[in-house]
């Protein structure tokens, strides 16, 4: 990898590489872009094959979040630290030198739990930095923050692809039924659709059925049926070559991160075949919307304010996507930098 061209390319403004002998310390930190704000990101701790994997992970991660923040119109950047190491091989003096690393940043850079640290490792974070956020549950936890999102999202979708402002007696077809897609299956079933789920846990799928009088399917079956919807709410990469076929739903609304295997082939597929996306970034924004406000000092009615703006922001972008023949990951992107651009430019103007 051609590092400065790499990141260059990507438009990170800063990358720091932190290394350390006692502990033995390997992590990198990947600021993409603070015009919106310090920039915000977990950290990730992982057994990288190679340094350069974990590095094209922070910075594809980074820069991820830098637009995910910006369709929530939140004023964070994009900020993401992977550190190099196995997860069995974890001290609590590894995430001490970590936090010391943090500290330096003086706040350009906030950061929290990602894959493989536990709200454990993030208490010995906070013993060497502030800059460090879901340290306590001031919040009750993001998920039914998200599920709220995703809910309006699916609302959005429905509304534009199938020009009906409610949910009553549409069919739904929810992937997942953990902490994010359980709470999208009560607010679906409040409103009146009808729930088909799956799940790889046959309790979780029992409860659901018991509660909400949803029709319970294999794995397997869940892209394949005639419904209106589907909610991805598990796994990353389940839009694919192979998926995308078997959808006969118009719309796909869900929380699951990742879920197009391939943007650029998977996002075009997707419009080809007349199915309308919601781009997992903006509808599952409740997520660090709500982190966002733990940090500032949490009060639940601004937050359910902010999750109410995915439904307006996923609007916009489905318009645009519509009127300049974009995939919506394509919109999406089109209105982070949109919005980016407008707070660099305010920020010239208040240094004339
Ligand atoms: P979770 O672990 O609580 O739930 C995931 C569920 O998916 C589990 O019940 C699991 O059994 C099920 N599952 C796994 N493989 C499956 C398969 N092949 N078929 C069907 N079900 C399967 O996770 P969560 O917190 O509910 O998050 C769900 C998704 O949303 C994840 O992709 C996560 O990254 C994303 N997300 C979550 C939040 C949040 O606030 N928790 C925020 C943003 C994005």
């Amino acid at each position: 990898m051609n590092l400065f061209e790499t990141v260059q390319e990507m438009g990170h403004e800063q990358v720091l590489f932190c290394h350390g002998q006692d502990p033995e310390i390997k992590a990198i930190i990947a600021i993409h872009d603070t015009s919106l704000g310090p920039a915000m990101g977990a950290t990730r701790l992982w057994p990288y094959v190679n340094e350069e994997a974990a590095l094209r992970d922070a910075l594809r991660l980074s820069r991820g979040m830098t637009y995910k923040a910006a369709c929530a119109n939140i004023p964070v950047g994009g900020g993401k630290a992977v550190i190099i190491a196995n997860p069995e091989n974890k001290t609590p003096e590894l995430f001490r030198a970590y936090g010391r690393f943090i500290e330096t940043i003086n706040g350009r850079f906030i950061t929290g739990q990602d894959v493989n640290l536990t709200p454990q490792d993030v208490r010995e974070i906070s013993k060497e930095t502030s800059y460090v956020v879901g340290v306590e549950e001031r919040s009750g936890g993001p998920a039914p923050v998200t599920a709220k999102g995703v809910f309006l999202g699916i609302k959005a979708a429905v509304k534009f692809r199938l020009q009906s402002t409610h949910l009553e007696g549409l069919q739904v077809a929810v992937q997942g039924l953990g902490n994010v897609g359980s709470n999208v299956c009560h607010l679906l079933h409040e409103s009146g659709a009808k729930l088909f789920v799956t799940d790889i846990s046959k309790e979780k799928t029992a409860e659901i059925k018991r509660q909400f009088g949803a029709t319970v399917v294999e794995p397997e079956e869940i892209f394949s049926l005639e419904v209106d919807v589907i909610a991805p709410c598990a796994l990353g990469a389940i839009l694919n070559s192979a998926t995308i076929p078997l959808i006969q739903a118009p719309v796909i609304a869900g929380a699951a991160n990742n879920q197009l295997e391939n943007e650029k082939l998977h996002g075009q597929m997707l419009v080809d075949k007349g199915i309308l996306y919601a781009p997992d970034y903006v509808i599952n924004a409740g997520g660090l919307i709500n982190v966002y406000n733990e940090m500032i000092g949490y009060d639940e009615e601004k937050v359910f304010q902010q999750v109410d703006n995915i439904y307006d922001t996923l609007l916009e972008i489905f318009d645009r996507s519509s009127k300049q023949s974009l995939t919506t990951n394509e919109a999406a992107k089109q209105l982070a930098e949109d919005r980016i651009m407008r707070a660099r430019k305010v920020k010239t103007l208040a240094l004339v």
